[in-house]
C-alpha cells in the first residue's frame, strides 16, 4: 500500500479497496519502523491522523468524493498547525504550539487530507542540506551517508522512502525543487502569490512560497489544487482563478518551445548531470517539443543578490523572536538587553545567526545602497532576462542542481560552498516565477533532477510537460533500496 501515489489512493478509496483508516495505520506503522534511519519527522500526529482518517471515511460513506479526501500527507514544520508544535526546525520554537492553522493546512484539512506529522527542515528554512535543523540532520534514503537536500529535506526523504505519498514544502531559493531533485521526487514551487503564506513562518517574505512535493507530476497537480488560491489574510496573495491542474496534464507537447539557457552549462555543472539533462531534452523532442538555445545573461549575479536579499528580510522577520513575544527565553536574565542577547544566542543556531548578522549589516545605514539596493536592481535585471526569454519560448529547461547529493557534513565548514548549490533554483524566486523539478536519472546511484521554469501562473504548463515526460520515462518510479 505504501507504493501508491495520491492518484492511486484516490481511486482505491473510491473503489472501497481500502479505507483511509487502514491506509493511515499502515503508513504510521511504516514510519515507526523506518523513520529512525532517516529522521524525517520532527513530530508525529497519530491521534489527529486517525481522527481525520475516520472523518474522511465517514464523508466518503456519505457520498462525498474528492482526490484528497482521506489522503495521508505531512506538513513541513513551518506551517502553523493549531495546538501542535510548529518548531521551524529551531530550538527557538521547540515548545511553540501554534494558536491557529496556516491557510494551506486549513485548506488541505477541509479537502479531507490526513496529517501524519510535521517534517524536519533546516532551521528557519535556511540551508540546502537539512543539516541546520535543531532536531538533527535528515538522511537521504538513496544513500544514508548523504544529505537529502534542504530546506524541505524531511518532506523529501519521507516521500522518497514511501513513508507517505506526498507532503508540503516551501521554497525561498530552491527548498522544494532542490531536495526533490536529490531524492528523486517531483516538486513544484508555484508563482509568488499563488499559494497563501498566511501561517507559514517567514524566512524571506518576498521570496517564500509553499508548494507540493510528491513522486509524480500528477500528484503535484492534485496537492497544488488543494493548496492554491486567493487568501485575503496574505497581502501578497493574488486573486487569480485557480485552473484545474489535473485537467491539463494530458495536453500535447507538439510545438512546445523549450529554451535551454547556455549559461546553465558552465564549468560548475557535473558533466554527468549535463548529459542526463541533454537526454531529457531529447526525450521531450521526441514528444514534439522544439528546442532553442537562449541566454540569461545576468544569472551569474543571482547568488550574491539572493544572499543579500534573503538574509536582509530574514534579519527583519526574525526580530520578533526575542524571548518576550515569541520563542525561547533564557534563564534568569540580568536585564532586558541580557534577556534579548541570551535568548537569541541560545535559541538560534549558527547558520541563522550568520544570516541575521549579514542581513542586519546589509540593511544598516551607510551600506544599504551598496548592498541591499544593488541586490534589488540585480533582481530586476534577472526578472527582465526571464521576460525576454519567455517572448521566445514557452518553458525554460536545465539542471535543478549542479551536483548530486553530497555527503553529510561535507559542506559544513564552508557555507559559501553550500550557497553555490542554489545557482539554478534561486533565479525563479528572485523573479517570482513557477518552477518544477522532476527525476531525470542517476549519478553514482544518486538521483538527478531536471528543472522546468514557466511564465507567471503557468503551473499547469509545467505539470503538463512533466506528466508527459513521466508517461514516457520511468525514473520517477524507482524506489530506494531498503524502502
Ligand atoms: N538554500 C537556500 C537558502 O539557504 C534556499 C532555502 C529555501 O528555499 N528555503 O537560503
Amino acid at each position: 500500500m505504501h507504493q501508491l501515489t495520491l492518484a492511486e489512493i484516490a481511486r482505491g478509496l473510491a473503489e472501497k479497496k481500502f479505507s483511509s483508516e487502514e491506509l493511515t495505520k499502515t503508513l504510521l506503522a511504516r514510519i515507526a519502523l523506518l523513520d529512525p534511519q532517516l529522521n524525517s519527522f520532527i513530530s508525529l500526529t497519530e491521534d489527529l491522523a486517525l481522527q481525520q482518517a475516520k472523518a474522511a471515511d465517514a464523508r466518503r460513506a456519505n457520498g462525498e468524493s474528492g482526490a484528497l479526501l482521506g489522503a495521508p500527507i505531512a506538513h513541513k514544520d513551518l506551517f502553523c498547525t493549531q495546538g501542535i508544535r510548529t518548531s521551524c526546525g529551531s530550538k527557538m520554537l521547540d515548545n511553540f504550539k501554534a494558536p491557529y492553522d496556516a491557510t494551506v493546512v486549513a485548506k488541505l484539512a477541509a479537502a479531507g487530507t490526513v496529517t501524519l506529522g510535521k517534517t524536519n527542515m533546516d532551521e528557519f528554512a535556511m540551508g540546502s542540506a537539512n543539516e541546520s535543523s535543531y532536531y538533527g540532520p535528515v538522511k537521504n534514503p538513496w544513500n544514508l551517508e548523504h544529505v537529502p537536500g534542504g530546506s524541505s529535506g524531511g518532506s523529501a526523504a519521507a516521500v522518497a522512502a514511501r513513508l507517505l505519498p506526498a507532503a508540503t514544502g516551501t521554497d525561498t531559493g530552491g527548498s522544494i525543487r532542490q531536495p526533490a531533485a536529490l531524492t528523486n521526487l517531483t516538486g513544484l514551487k508555484p508563482t509568488y502569490g499563488r499559494v497563501s503564506r498566511w501561517g507559514m513562518i517567514a524566512y524571506a517574505s518576498s521570496l517564500d512560497q509553499g508548494g507540493p512535493m510528491a513522486r509524480t507530476a500528477e500528484d503535484c497537480a492534485i496537492l497544488l489544487q488543494g493548496m492554491a488560491g486567493f487568501d485575503p489574510n496574505d497581502s501578497t496573495s493574488i486573486d487569480e482563478p485557480v485552473p484545474d491542474y489535473s485537467a491539463s496534464l494530458n495536453g500535447s507537447l507538439q510545438g512546445l518551445r523549450i529554451g535551454v539557457p547556455k549559461e546553465y552549462f558552465s564549468a560548475g555543472l557535473d558533466p554527468r548531470i549535463a548529459e542526463l539533462i541533454h537526454n531529457s531534452v531529447k526525450e521531450l523532442e521526441k514528444l514534439g517539443a522544439v528546442i532553442k538555445e537562449i541566454s540569461l545573461p545576468n544569472m551569474q549575479h543571482a547568488i550574491p543578490a539572493y544572499y543579500v536579499i534573503a538574509p536582509a528580510e530574514a534579519s527583519s522577520n526574525l526580530s520578533r523572536f526575542d524571548g518576550v513575544r515569541f520563542g525561547h527565553r533564557c534563564e534568569n536574565p540580568k536585564d532586558l538587553i541580557d534577556l534579548y542577547k541570551r535568548s537569541r544566542g541560545e535559541g538560534f543556531g549558527p547558520e541563522v545567526q550568520r544570516r541575521i548578522m549579514v542581513g542586519a549589516y546589509a540593511l544598516s545605514a551607510g551600506y544599504y545602497d551598496a548592498y541591499y539596493l544593488k541586490a534589488q536592481k540585480i533582481r530586476r535585471l534577472i526578472k527582465n532576462d526571464f521576460m525576454a526569454a519567455f517572448n521566445e519560448v514557452d518553458i525554460i529547461l536545465g539542471p535543478t542542481t549542479p551536483n548530486p547529493a553530497w555527503k553529510l557534513g561535507a559542506k559544513n565548514s564552508d557555507p559559501v560552498a553550500a550557497y553555490l548549490e542554489d545557482v539554478y533554483t534561486i533565479t525563479a524566486n528572485l523573479a517570482g516565477l513557477p518552477g518544477l523539478s522532476m527525476p531525470a536519472g542517476f549519478v553514482d546511484g544518486l538521483p538527478v533532477g531536471v528543472q522546468l521554469l514557466a511564465p507567471y501562473f503557468q503551473e499547469g504548463r509545467l505539470l503538463n510537460v512533466a506528466h508527459q515526460y513521466q508517461l514516457n520515462t520511468d525514473w520517477h518510479t524507482r524506489t530506494p533500496t531498503g524502502f
